[in-house]
């Protein structure tokens, strides 16, 4: 019988055993299918072409994969190599086989390998996004398993190549689907290429032992065996050294020899149930001495890829430590195939579609179980494989971007930096021309084209962006530019105004008018006031108006400053928003305030209302400041409002002569909002000695101006007779003292 024909019946017959109703026929034709479209066709090696996808066939078969996966194995490289398509297959074998076939085509048209090892993570999350189907994935590490092992005929710069892609894209997935045996090789075959030195170093010298090694693991095998046998544990026991990478990565982590490595060894005891775990534990640290703190239980905590066993660390009479390892068979299929083991245990599952998100039970325990760990980064890829919505795609240099699913060669462009956004005049995806409303898919290598006269994005953009970062860009271009044009607009009207008034820019501009010009009218530069002007925030017209007032009070307040100067009184000088240190109000009844019942008690005037002598008052005993004193008339004070058991806190107090000498209060003034108000009400004050402490003004919406002025006064009819005078300025409507809130 032909050599290959014996093969594919091998594989057969596997499937066969834990697959008994495939269907045999559609099978063979797929074989004979792959091997005609591969006629002709040489590996490297130098035999016919159909070995390999055979080969990788036959390692989905030994993860006991479903026969769609293994057809798919068979045909996997039909598409990309020959003149195989995506509809023949369909119609042959289906559109689930085909999808499968295309999904692995598409991840080989990819290479994973970036010089930067923070790209190393997207592009493992590229890798599982691109795959729809987590079945792509398997297949496709059982075609690089196969491939790795192939290796040697390859040329150098390809081993490498490959190799430092299967260390760190196709061996970590490996190892987060919790596929241990398949990861072990792939590390171990790439390192081989990757560290040829070293990689030769740790095989001799395990190759000069291996007599020594066989003889301690059989030694060490048989004992445990014995004793488990006694103890009438159905069991099986394994003794190996552990896997050349994990040596290589322990010698080279702590810079030991493979002498100091701590252990070497690993055996494994599988067993029937979980509580036979435990019971073959305790026979372990019975026969050996247990080495403190290696004890770990992933049974009662699973790790995050769902491998559960007990690991201890133990000596023997020898004085060599080994690790063993205590599993159930169940725990032993998951640790050695994973995510694959789930399909192991599902029988009758040759009519079932596996691709359907229901089907991903095993996939859903996964997301459960590392949900609170570290690989809570591996929860987010394997979302983004099953709920698509991020899409990877490539730089020209090769840098992975990751974008939200649906993106356009936008939100590329402006992930790159807001200037390429804005020069964009094009964009090619894998070096075709596309339009900018493009949807951009896994694997995609995109290329914005640029020019420095290009005229910025259009708004049709903001609605093509998938990403808000690329919107905020646009959003930020288009307010810029209109920044810059209303600016333009803004200084040529305001220009043209103040020519009409008869003023010239420099008059405005110049160091010794501009800050007051603009606190005046409210803008923080020139600029921002041009941009105003320009955008209709406020008129050229109404500007002018306020910087001809400005400049009129800044001359009438140079005026009254050599005035004041002449007069030398400064202590009756007043500023207009000046803010004096008035003193803290004194606390003693010398306050000019007695407290019926109380004597010389601490006394305070209340803020809300800041009463004066004159004024009818009353008084709060409060807690731990002595007696706050209110005028009658305070809202604070009002009987309906008073606290419920507070009552007895209210007294009675009364003014009496000899007080202080003045009592700061509040009035508020408001008045027709009209430029200058502020300076004649505090010229006025000022005309009538007033200590004023703080004078503030502000425009209301509808046309008033509020002037809140903070004054010291002897007593009420003194602060009657300001109030008068202040009724007397122009426009004024009314003069308030201001009450409590
Ligand atoms: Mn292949």
């Amino acid at each position: 019988m032909d050599p290959i024909l014996a093969r594919y019946q091998a594989l057969e017959d596997k499937i066969l055993s834990y697959a008994p109703d495939l269907d045999t026929q559609r099978m063979f034709s797929a074989f004979t299918y792959a091997d005609s479209a591969h006629n002709g066709q040489l590996r490297k090696d130098g035999s016919p072409y159909i070995t390999h996808p055979l080969a990788v066939a036959e390692i989905v078969a030994d993860l006991n994969l479903d026969p769609d996966s293994v057809i798919s194995a068979l045909l996997h490289d039909c598409i990309e190599d020959t003149k195989a398509t995506h509809e023949d297959i369909a119609k042959r074998f289906g559109e689930p086989v085909a999808a499968l076939v295309e999904g692995v085509t598409k991840l080989s048209r990819v290479h994973y390998t970036s010089k930067e090892e923070q790209q190393m993570e997207n592009l493992r999350k590229m890798f599982m996004a691109m795959a729809q189907d987590i079945r792509v994935i398997l297949i496709k590490i059982c075609d690089r398993l196969h491939n790795m092992r192939t290796m040697e005929y390859q040329s150098p710069t390809k081993q490498r190549e490959k190799s430092l892609e299967t260390m760190e894209i196709y061996a970590p997935i490996a190892h987060r689907l919790g596929m241990q045996k398949l990861k072990w090789e792939l590390e171990d075959l790439s390192l081989r290429y990757l560290d040829p030195v070293g990689y030769k170093e740790i095989e001799t010298e395990l190759a000069a032992r291996s007599s020594a090694h066989e003889d301690f693991l059989a030694g060490i095998q048989r004992r445990i065996s014995q004793r488990l046998q006694d103890a009438n544990v159905a069991c099986k026991v394994y003794g190996r050294v552990k896997h050349t990478y994990s040596i290589y990565r322990k010698m080279f982590a702590q810079n030991k020899t493979l002498d100091e490595i701590f252990d070497l060894y690993a055996f494994r005891v599988i067993v029937d149930d979980i509580p036979e775990c435990y019971n073959v534990l305790g026979c372990i640290h019975d026969m050996f001495n247990p080495v403190l703190g290696r004890f770990k239980d992933y049974i009662s905590t699973p790790k995050p890829n769902l491998y559960q066993s007990l690991h201890t660390t133990v000596i023997g009479r020898e004085g060599i430590p080994f690790e063993v390892q205590i599993r159930t068979w169940e725990m032993h299929q998951t640790a050695e195939y994973g995510i694959a083991a789930h399909w192991k245990y599902k029988q009758g599952m040759a009519n079932k579609n596996l691709g359907t998100e229901h089907d991903f039970e095993w996939v859903r325990r996964l997301l459960e179980s590392q949900q609170d760990t570290d690989a809570e980064e591996f929860v987010r890829t394997l979302k983004v494989d099953m709920f698509a919505d991020e899409v990877f795609v490539f730089t020209p240099n090769g840098d992975v971007k990751s974008l939200p699913a649906g993106a356009t060669p936008i939100d590329f462009a402006y992930s790159i930096h807001s200037a390429v956004g804005n020069r964009m005049v094009g964009a090619k995806v894998n070096g075709r021309m596309v339009p900018y409303d493009h949807a951009l898919s896994n694997g995609d290598i995109v290329e914005v084209l640029t020019a420095k006269n290009a005229k910025g994005p259009s708004r049709d953009w903001l609605k093509m962006a998938k990403s808000n970062e690329a919107r905020n860009k646009i959003r930020q271009w288009f307010k810029r530019e209109k920044r810059e044009e209303n600016i333009a607009t803004g200084r040529s009207m305001f220009e043209t105004e103040l020519r009409r008034a008869g003023l010239k820019l420099e008059a405005v501009t110049n160091e010794a008018v501009l800050s007051h010009i603009l606190h005046k009218v409210r803008h923080g530069t020139l600029d921002e006031l041009y941009a105003a002007i320009g955008y209709g925030g406020t008129t050229a017209a109404k500007t002018v108006a306020q910087v001809q007032d400005e400049l009129q009070r800044l001359g009438r307040l140079q005026a009254e400053r050599i005035a004041s100067a002449a007069k030398t009184t400064a202590e009756s000088m007043v500023i207009p928003g000046f803010t004096g240190g008035g003193g803290k109000t004194p606390k003693h009844s010398d306050s000019g305030i007695i407290v019926e019942g109380l004597g010389n008690c601490l006394v305070k005037f209340s803020k809300c209302c800041s009463p004066v002598p004159g004024d009818p008052v009353i008084g709060f005993i409060t807690r731990g400041y002595g007696v706050s004193v209110h005028r009658q008339d305070c809202p604070n004070a009002d009987p309906d409002r008073r606290k419920p058991g507070e009552e007895d806190r209210w007294v009675r107090v009364s003014w009496v002569e000899g007080g202080l000498p003045n009592y700061k209060t509040n009035l508020e003034l408001s008045a027709k909002d009209r430029d200058g108000i502020a300076l004649d009400v505090a010229m006025v004050l000022s005309a009538a000695k007033v200590k004023v402490t703080a004078l503030s003004a502000r425009s209301m919406a509808d046309g008033y101006a509020v002037v809140h002025i903070e004054l010291e006064v002897k007593d009420k009819e003194e602060l009657a007779s300001i109030t008068n005078k202040l009724n007397n300025i122009q426009g004024v409507y009314q003069v308030v003292r201001a009450t409590g809130k």
